[in-house]
């Protein structure tokens, strides 16, 4: 028996116990292990939170291996645009955009209808800026400012990325900082248990599946779980997320809810475990996720009959279930050359570009035809938002339309749908990544962050703010590898 938690009506939890046959244990006793070697901290996951745990705890001193399951160190986040929100940084200096982390902890806490904890949030805004100009600094990870698009939900522009702005890209540049450092990366190496001491919970080490079916057992003084959530596990997904169950899956498959499933059989408290990362603009057959800066600044979206169906700029987490649930579970993006030239910056519009996703023509009555959408239908929802662009009407979803030029030939559509990216529900951690316990005391040794840890979106889709993945995986795992480090020491 296992207890699941559920946000309540103030944002709080309370808890409701339920049994989970696919959950086993998974801890096994220390003196049943055969250590093979002792690594002070060990690291379960080779993403985002993994590597950026490994290169601080190894800069403040402390001896690390990260274990990875797949062949390379790769998972959601060089799947990622990669773009990390932070507040008042230099990037942001230079250009003059004044940020605070009061600012950002605010534009955090509203996107989650306060359905999230204030402190951390305030935390991650208050270290983010750190974050950002220690990889640039110390690790050489090409960051720059996204100044050209505002992300829904952000007061101001705080996104930082690579040159492509992909995920790749910013993987590849931590993977380089961590050969530089001599950070050992163990890869193919899939934890599959934890030893634990049953009387103060204390990890003693993991076991790890090698390829050939042989394990071995490592011992350590210390344990980060960065293994993210469990978008990759089919059956939790159904049970705890069954409204995006109909959406494609575009996360990262390895990612099964093992640091769910250890820190629970530990006695950690789980939060938020209905929350998760949709969008609603993944190219439909393509698996090439449409930016939502398209939208922002000025695109929307119909079904097949030509009709906007939401306010798609509340942001794309929450719009996954719409598009999901329109006719064929598709929608289209519908905007025009200005835009198209706009989302060129993006490496995944570039292949969408290239995988023949778009649909290009001179009128809307031409776009319908070669979309298959009602041509009435696209050319009165075409000219409504044109109304709402000109200020003459409201838009009766609450969109704000205002600001951005009206939409002109030639025009374009990408066919869309639903999908999920990954999960933000995970281990209850404070400000430094320390996993907790139902009673708020910390487990002595064990840390998490990014998707493994609770994130900072609330209960549901709707408080993903863009960004709010990479900022809780590059942050707690910066904290938390400082954090672990000054702990052994
Ligand atoms: C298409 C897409 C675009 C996105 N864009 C953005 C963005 O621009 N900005 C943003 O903030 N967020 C974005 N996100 C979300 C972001 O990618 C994630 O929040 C973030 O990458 C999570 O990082 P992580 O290190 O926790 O997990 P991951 O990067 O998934 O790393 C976890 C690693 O753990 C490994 N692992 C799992 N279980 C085990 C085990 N038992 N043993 C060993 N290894 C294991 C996995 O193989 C994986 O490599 C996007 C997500 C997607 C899918």
């Amino acid at each position: 028996m296992v207890t699941r938690h559920e946000a309540g009506s103030d944002g709080l939890q309370s808890s409701a116990t339920m049994t989970h046959s696919h959950m086993p244990a998974n801890l096994l006793d220390p003196r049943s292990a055969d250590f093979a070697g002792h690594i002070p901290l060990l690291v379960v996951g080779g993403g985002g939170c993994g590597l950026t745990a490994a290169l601080a705890a190894q800069q403040a001193g402390t001896d690390v291996l990260v274990l990875e399951r797949d062949s390379s160190a790769l998972g959601t986040t060089a799947m990622s645009t990669g773009l990390i929100p932070a507040a008042g940084t230099r990037m942001q200096r230079e250009k003059g955009i004044e940020d605070s982390p009061e600012l950002f902890a605010q534009d955090i806490v509203s996107k989650a209808k306060g359905q999230t904890d204030e402190q951390i949030a305030l935390a991650l805004a208050q270290a983010s800026a750190r974050t950002i100009e220690w990889m640039v600094d110390d690790h050489q990870v090409p960051l720059s400012l996204v100044d050209s698009f505002l992300y829904p939900g952000h007061s101001v522009k705080r996104m930082h990325g690579s040159p492509n702005r992909t995920g790749s890209e910013l993987m590849g540049s931590l993977s380089a900082a961590v050969e530089r450092r001599g950070i050992d990366v163990l890869t193919e190496a899939l934890v599959t248990d934890l030893f634990a001491d049953a009387a103060d919970q204390r990890v003693r080490g993991v076991r790890v599946l090698r390829p050939d079916g042989s394990h071995e057992d490592l011992s350590c003084d210390a344990l980060m779980l960065a293994c993210c959530g469990f978008a990759g596990n089919t059956e939790m997904v159904r049970e705890y997320i069954p409204e995006i169950e109909g959406a494609t899956f575009f996360g990262h498959p390895g990612n099964k809810g093992d640091a769910i499933r250890w820190g629970l059989a530990l006695g950690a408290a789980v939060r938020d475990i209905h929350s998760y990362q949709g969008h609603g603009g993944l190219a439909a057959g393509r698996g090439i996720p449409i930016l939502w800066p398209l939208i922002m600044e000025g695109g929307f979206q119909v079904n097949v009959a030509g009709e906007r169906f939401s306010n798609e700029a509340r942001g794309y987490s929450e719009q996954a279930v719409d598009v999901v649930a329109q006719p064929g579970h598709v929608a289209w993006d519908i905007y025009d050359q200005r835009l198209h030239e706009l989302m060129l910056e993006f490496d995944d519009y570039r292949d969408a570009v290239e995988a023949r996703a778009l649909i290009q023509a001179q009128s809307i009555a031409e776009l319908a035809a070669l979309c298959g959408i009602d041509p009435q239908g696209l050319q009165r929802t075409t000219d409504a938002v044109a109304q709402c662009v000109r200020g003459e009407q409201a838009d009766r979803f609450g969109r704000d339309f205002t600001g951005k030029p009206e939409l002109c030939a030639p025009y374009f559509a990408v066919k869309v749908t639903g999908a999920l990216f990954h999960t933000q529900g995970g281990l209850a951690v404070d400000a430094s990544g320390r996993v907790l316990r139902e009673d708020g005391v910390a487990l002595p040794n064990l840390f998490a962050g990014g998707g493994a840890a609770r994130g900072i979106s609330g209960p549901s889709s709707w408080g993903y703010m863009a960004g709010n993945g990479l900022l809780t995986a590059t942050t707690f795992g910066r904290l938390a590898g400082e954090t672990a480090a000054a702990l052994l020491r």
